[in-house]
C-alpha cells in the first residue's frame, strides 16, 4: 500500500479544511446541534466550490473523483461536525448510486441538480420491526397502472425533511418474495401526498433530524424506480463498502478534533499544582487514544486505497466502520472523563462528540453487525 497523497489531493484537503475552519466554527456547530438548526446555508455554499459535482461523472458535468478523494473530503468536512459531513455525503451517495444504476432520464434530472446544490437525498430502509435484519422490511410498493402505490412505515431516516430532499426508499415491490429478493429503491419527494413525517428526539444528528415516515397510498410514477425493479438489495450491497468508508472517515476527522481539544485542556488545567497532562495515569490514556486514532486513520485510507483499485474489501470496510466509529466514541467518552465536570457540559465538545459518535456506531449497521460480517468472512475463508 502507498498512501502518498498527490499534490491535487493535498490541495483538496487544504481547501476543504480552510472552508470548514471558516464556516463551521465549533461554537456555531454547537448552536446548530443544540437548537436543531438544519445547516442550509453552509451546505449551499459548498456548491460553487464544486464539492457536489466532485464525484459526478465527467460526462454529467462533474469531476469524476474517486474513493481516495471521498475519504479526504469526508474526513475534513466532518472536522467540527459529523452532521455537516452527513448532510454533504448523503447527496454524494445519491450521485454514486444514480451514476451507476440510474436510467438516462434519472441521470439527466438528478445529477445537474446535485452539481448545482439544488438537490439532496436521504435513505429510508429501517422500519419499526426491521432494523439490523434490514431485508425483512415490509413497506410495499404496488404497481397500479403507471404508478407505484406505497404503504408502510419507516423510522430513523436522517434528514428526510431537508429542503430539496428526495427520499431513496427501500420498498418491497415483489410481495411474493421475502427477504433480499423483490426489494426496490424508489425516489419519493419529501413532500409527496400521503407521506407524514414525525421528527424524533434522537441524541445524534440533531441538526439534520431523524424522522419516522408513514406512507399512506403515496403515489410515484412507474419510472421512479432506481435501476431494475427487484434489484434494490444488490444495489445497496454494491454501495456498502463506500458508505462504510465514508462514515469511518468522518469519524476520524471529528475524532482528531476532539482529541486536540482534550490535549489542549490537559495542558491548561492545573490540579495539585501541576497540569493534568503531567499525571502519568492521564498520559497513558492519551497514549492509548492516539494509537487508536492512528489505527483508525490507517484503516480508512487502506479501504480507500483498495476501493480505488477495485480490490474486494468487504471485511476491511466492516473493520473500518467498526473500529473508526467505536474509536470516535472511545475518544469522546474518555474526553468526558478527562475534562471532569466540564466534560459533561455542552460548553466543551465532549458530550456532543459522544452523542454524534453513537449515531455513527448505530446507523448504517451496528458494531455487532460489522463483527458478524468480519467473522462470517473469516470463517468462510473469504
Ligand atoms: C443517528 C441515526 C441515524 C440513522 N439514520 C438512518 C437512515 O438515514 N436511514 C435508515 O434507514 N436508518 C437509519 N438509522 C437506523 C439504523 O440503521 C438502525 O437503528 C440500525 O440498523 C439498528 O437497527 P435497530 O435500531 O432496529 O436495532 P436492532 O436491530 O433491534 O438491534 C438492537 C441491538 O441488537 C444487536 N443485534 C441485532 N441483531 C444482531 C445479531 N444478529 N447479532 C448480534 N447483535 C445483533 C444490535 O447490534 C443492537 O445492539 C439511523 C439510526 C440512528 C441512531
Amino acid at each position: 500500500m502507498n498512501f502518498d497523497f498527490t499534490d491535487e489531493q493535498k490541495m483538496l484537503r487544504e481547501s476543504v479544511r480552510n472552508f470548514i475552519e471558516r464556516e463551521c466554527k465549533p461554537e456555531l456547530m454547537r448552536k446548530f446541534d443544540l437548537e436543531r438548526i438544519y445547516p442550509t446555508e453552509i451546505l449551499a455554499k459548498m456548491a460553487p466550490l464544486g464539492w457536489y459535482s466532485a464525484f459526478t461523472p465527467v460526462e454529467h458535468g462533474g469531476q469524476g473523483l474517486g474513493p481516495m478523494e471521498l475519504a479526504i473530503m469526508s474526513e475534513e468536512v466532518a472536522r467540527f461536525s459529523p452532521s455537516i459531513a452527513t448532510g454533504y455525503y448523503m447527496a454524494i451517495w445519491g450521485v454514486l448510486n444514480i451514476a451507476k444504476h440510474g436510467s438516462p432520464a434519472h441521470k439527466d434530472y438528478y445529477l445537474p441538480r446535485v452539481n448545482e446544490g439544488r438537490q439532496t437525498f436521504s435513505f429510508s430502509m429501517t422500519e419499526p420491526d426491521s432494523g439490523s435484519d434490514a431485508a425483512s422490511l415490509r413497506t410495499r410498493a404496488v404497481l397500479e397502472g403507471d404508478e407505484w402505490v406505497i404503504n408502510g412505515e419507516k423510522v430513523f431516516s436522517t434528514q428526510a425533511a431537508a429542503p430539496n430532499n428526495t427520499i431513496i426508499l427501500c420498498a418491497r415491490t415483489d410481495t411474493s418474495s421475502t427477504k433480499h429478493k423483490g426489494i426496490s429503491l424508489l425516489f419519493v419527494p419529501h413532500d409527496a401526498k400521503g407521506l407524514t413525517m414525525t421528527r424524533l428526539t434522537t441524541m445524534s444528528r440533531r441538526m439534520l433530524g431523524n424522522y419516522a415516515l408513514s406512507f399512506e397510498n403515496v403515489r410515484v410514477p412507474r419510472d421512479a424506480v432506481l435501476g431494475e425493479p427487484g434489484q434494490g438489495w444488490s444495489y445497496i450491497v454494491d454501495h456498502l463498502e463506500r458508505e462504510r468508508m465514508t462514515v469511518a472517515a468522518s469519524c476520524v476527522g471529528f475524532a482528531k478534533q476532539t482529541f486536540a481539544e482534550i490535549v489542549d485542556y490537559l495542558r491548561q488545567r492545573k490540579q495539585f499544582g501541576k497540569a493534568l497532562g503531567e499525571f502519568q495515569a492521564i498520559q497513558h490514556t492519551i497514549a492509548d487514544l492516539k494509537v487508536a486514532l492512528d489505527c483508525a486513520e490507517m484503516l480508512v485510507y487502506k479501504v480507500a486505497w483498495m476501493l480505488e483499485r477495485g480490490i474486494p474489501c468487504n471485511t476491511e470496510a466492516a473493520e473500518c466502520k467498526l473500529f473508526c466509529t467505536e474509536t470516535q466514541v472511545k475518544i469522546a467518552f474518555e474526553g468526558m472523563r478527562l475534562l471532569g465536570g466540564y466534560g459533561l457540559t455542552e460548553d466543551f465538545g465532549m458530550a456532543r462528540a459522544f452523542r454524534e459518535g453513537m449515531g455513527a456506531v448505530t446507523g448504517g449497521g451496528t458494531s455487532n453487525i460489522q463483527r458478524n460480517i468480519i467473522a462470517r468472512n473469516i470463517l468462510r475463508g473469504n
